[in-house]
């Protein structure tokens, strides 16, 4: 077991890629603490994750809300008695999200709240946490956009993204001596609710996948085993990088027919 007695906060633990990574950390040994705002779905990932005979709790928590975030990584100390790992995976993209010229004050603001308040308010709280423990690791859930710019616009989500990566060099470089190693995960186009909520058309889901070399949609479980690589032992020397998990699609120029 590669996470044995490890205590670890998902967020976004209700769907896609944090319900995905809770079930396999708990499949190798972690104590997870799946936190969502969707408590029907958050509780189902505790409910799973016990079936198959792992520890978990579920803890209600906006990301974007500053007490919520305190009362996740009590929850955390107070359930498991630690806190190990801290995986920033709450994310949206909003439906009305597009260019500079369209999209709406309240759309940007609401993305940037969950998407990089979010991350920043995790670690607020998270860090004093993973001090208390002696050292700990974060990643923080960043996208390929932050890294390409996409020709169907959505500024707001692509500039949230963009700020995590940066954020989480940042917090890498500070907190390198405590034993806190910080790294991004960028995914690439997945097969999960956020994304075909977007490409809600046949049409829409094949333009984005002529950028992919690999000719598919990432699937959620892809994303745990990475995220499972930067929370073990095995990234023991990995820290404030982005880690692209992506079929190739910040490679390319050009892909192949
Ligand atoms: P998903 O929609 O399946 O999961 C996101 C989860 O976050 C949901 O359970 C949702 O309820 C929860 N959430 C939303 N707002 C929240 C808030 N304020 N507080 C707490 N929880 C909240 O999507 P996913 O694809 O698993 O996305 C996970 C992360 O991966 C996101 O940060 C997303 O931006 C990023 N990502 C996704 C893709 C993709 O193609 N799906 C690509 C790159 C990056």
């Amino acid at each position: 077991m590669r996470l044995k007695e490890k205590v670890a906060i998902i967020t976004g633990g209700a769907g896609g890629i944090g319900r995905e990574t809770a079930l396999l950390f708990a499949a190798e040994g972690a104590k997870v603490i799946v936190v969502d705002v969707n408590e029907e779905e958050g509780m189902e990932t505790v409910d799973l994750l016990a079936a198959a005979g792992g520890a978990g709790q579920f803890v209600r928590a906006d990301v974007s809300n500053a007490s919520d975030c305190k009362n996740m990584v009590s929850r955390a100390e107070e359930e498991f008695g630690r806190l190990d790992i801290l995986f920033n995976n709450a994310g949206i993209m909003h439906p009305k999200d597009d260019d500079a010229v369209n999209t709406e004050e309240d759309v940007w603001d609401l993305t940037m709240r969950v998407n990089l308040k979010g991350v920043y308010l995790g670690c607020k709280y998270g860090v004093p946490a993973l001090r208390r423990a002696g050292g700990g690791i974060i990643v923080n859930t960043a996208s390929f956009v932050a890294l390409l710019g996409a020709a169907t616009p959505q500024l707001a989500y692509t500039a949230s993204k963009g700020g995590v990566l940066a954020l989480t060099r940042e917090l890498a470089v500070v907190h390198a001596r405590e034993n806190i190693r910080v790294n991004a995960l960028c995914p690439g186009p997945l097969r999960t609710e956020l994304l075909m909520k977007f490409l809600d058309t046949e049409e829409k889901k094949q333009r984005r996948l002529v950028h992919v070399p690999m000719g598919r949609f990432g699937e959620a479980k892809e994303m745990a085993q990475a995220a499972l690589y930067l929370c073990s032992e095995e990234s023991s020397f990995v820290t404030g990088t982005s880690f692209n998990v992506d079929g190739g699609i910040t490679a390319a120029y050009v892909t192949p027919e």
